[in-house]
């Protein structure tokens, strides 16, 4: 039937602008500044395929990426966004021990498995118990030797232990109230999670401790964990099946020792953080990795341009991040009066990478899923998030209240307050620099509940973007974006107050 109606037309009526009328008809646009014609449907939503390239050897089946800012990604964000299928940058404004230790939770992530509880030593008392009931929300504890992971398993201690104890707990030695070893249901290290829910369901008890052969605790499994358990077949995998991660170095000289931890831990990918990567310090240090490690994938930037791809393409990066000013926390533009509007930047600099077979990632400005449509239609790979990733139960920092709105923090890593903890300021300046000028601001932004909700949400509205579009998946968008049948249109200052909503007295906006 669809072919009929398609075949019975000859004229094929002219409309729109091509991807590369667009971008060369006058100023550059943001996203905001275009729309994207429809196509033709003949499929569901649910039978677009959303794989990309994040680099030349590593693909993802979600094309999604959570920025390396300390507040957005660290090893809980790095984990949910492997799991839900894209890949988490942990931030290095940290000293590199640090971050090493976050690409090993990540890494050493097993499903049902909490590889770092929390573990206390047995001098420890009962009121440190309550202080973490009441932090953490929960009290089944393993107590170890050492009063860490690793330690020699000694007890546990559950709420029952210590219900009963009233004035005397900040003097009550856990070991005194603890369940001892000898009388604890345990699983042994290599153990599969299946074996693991039988054991625990057999006991009836809220948490299992595994040990290993020397009787040293290597992980836990909580009854709570295992109900909420669920499969993720777009998971982000290495051969090893191990959950993917990528790490943030600077390039400076010092960071060729924080880039050898961070091998030791197998991250996956290297991202060379620089606001302008066309550099010689850049391209000496892409140099350097791909000498020294030559299996590790390295994606350069940031980029806007062709000619500073050019540089790095020519040192053998795997990818490039693309994007210079147009974060919702960044002032670069208004500083340095450097940049390039983000829809132009993206589709120069993958028009001229795709010839290389070097994707592209759309960095900062995605306000709404829109604009991951608009940024992977022209030509972007995969795209990447700070603030719209900020805020969830995932990311770094505790929410807070502020005039009853539940809120966390959210900074630019070229905003003061970040610059003084070490580490951005490698992104934003250069070791001779006396004085500091931000160019990134510290701000918040409003609680979005788990990234478990929120990723669903942006997958299956980019699928609607594409059957929108015709598009079965992301490598069909690309083939109809450069072969000139995807058409787009720009957008009047009023056309885009009636592309939102208007005229309304009042209304809610919820968008799952
Ligand atoms: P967002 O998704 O619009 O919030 O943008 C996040 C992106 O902004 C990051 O991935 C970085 O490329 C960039 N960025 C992070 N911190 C700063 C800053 O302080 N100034 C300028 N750009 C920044």
């Amino acid at each position: 039937m669809a072919e009929h109606l398609i075949a019975g037309s000859k004229y094929t009526p002219e409309d729109g602008l091509t991807g590369a009328q667009l971008v060369t008809s006058g100023s550059g646009l943001t996203y905001n500044d275009f729309i994207l014609l429809p196509g033709f449907i003949n499929f569901t939503t649910d039978e677009v395929d959303l794989s990309s390239p994040l680099t030349k050897h590593i693909s993802l089946k979600t094309p999604f990426v959570s920025s390396p800012m300390d507040t957005v990604t660290e090893a809980n964000m790095a984990i949910a966004m492997a799991l839900m299928g894209g890949i988490g940058i942990l931030h290095h404004n940290c000293p590199p021990e640090f971050q090493a230790s976050q690409a090993r939770s990540v890494k050493k992530y097993k499903q049902g498995f909490i590889v770092d509880p929390v573990v206390l030593s047995p001098n420890k008392t009962v009121s440190d118990v309550y202080r973490i009931k009441q932090e953490r929300g929960f009290c089944g504890i393993p107590v170890t030797d050492t009063g860490d992971v690793n330690g020699k398993l000694l007890g546990l201690i559950a709420a029952r232990d210590i219900d009963l104890i009233g004035k005397d707990r900040s003097v009550t030695p856990v070991e005194e109230v603890m369940t001892p070893r000898r009388d604890l249901v345990i699983a042994h290290h290599g153990c599969s999670l299946d074996e693991a829910n039988h054991i625990l369901q057999e006991s009836k008890k809220g948490k299992l401790p595994i040990v290993n052969e020397n009787d040293e605790l290597v992980a836990l499994i909580a009854r709570t964990d295992l109900k909420k358990s669920r499969d993720f077949p777009l998971a982000s995998k290495d051969d090893l099946n191990r959950l993917r991660v990528g790490a943030a170095v600077s390039t400076h000289e010092e960071d060729k020792t924080r880039i050898e931890v961070l091998v030791a831990q197998d991250v996956d990918v290297v991202v060379l953080d620089s606001s302008q990567g066309n550099s010689i310090y850049e391209m000496e240090m892409i140099h350097y990795i791909k000498k020294a490690y030559p299996e590790l994938q390295v994606i350069g930037g940031n980029v806007v341009t062709a000619a500073q791809a050019k540089n790095l393409i020519d040192c053998g990066v795997d990818a490039l991040r693309v994007g210079m000013g147009s974060g919702s926390i960044c002032i670069t533009q208004e500083v340095t009066a450097v940049g390039r509007p983000q829809g132009t930047a993206v589709y120069k600099v993958a028009e001229y990478a795709r010839r290389f077979g070097v994707p592209v990632i759309a960095d900062g400005g995605i306000q709404n899923v829109g604009h991951i449509v608009k940024a992977l239609a022209l030509g972007g790979s995969t795209v990447m998030m700070g603030s719209l990733l900020a805020g969830t139960n995932e990311s770094p920092g505790e929410f807070f209240f502020q005039d009853g709105v539940r809120l966390k923090k959210y900074r630019g890593m070229g905003s003061l307050p970040a610059m003084e903890q070490k580490g951005s300021m490698a992104r934003y300046f250069s070791d001779t620099d006396k004085l500091k000028v931000a160019q990134g601001v510290s701000g918040s932004v409003v609680d979005k509940g788990s990234v478990y909700g929120f990723i669903p949400y942006l997958y299956a509205g980019v699928q609607h973007g594409c059957q929108d579009i015709g598009a079965r998946s992301l490598t069909q968008l690309r083939q109809m974006m450069y072969g000139g049948e995807l058409k787009f249109e720009r957008r009047s200052p009023s056309a885009q107050v009636e592309g939102g909503v208007h005229g309304l007295h009042s209304y809610e906006k919820r968008y799952y």
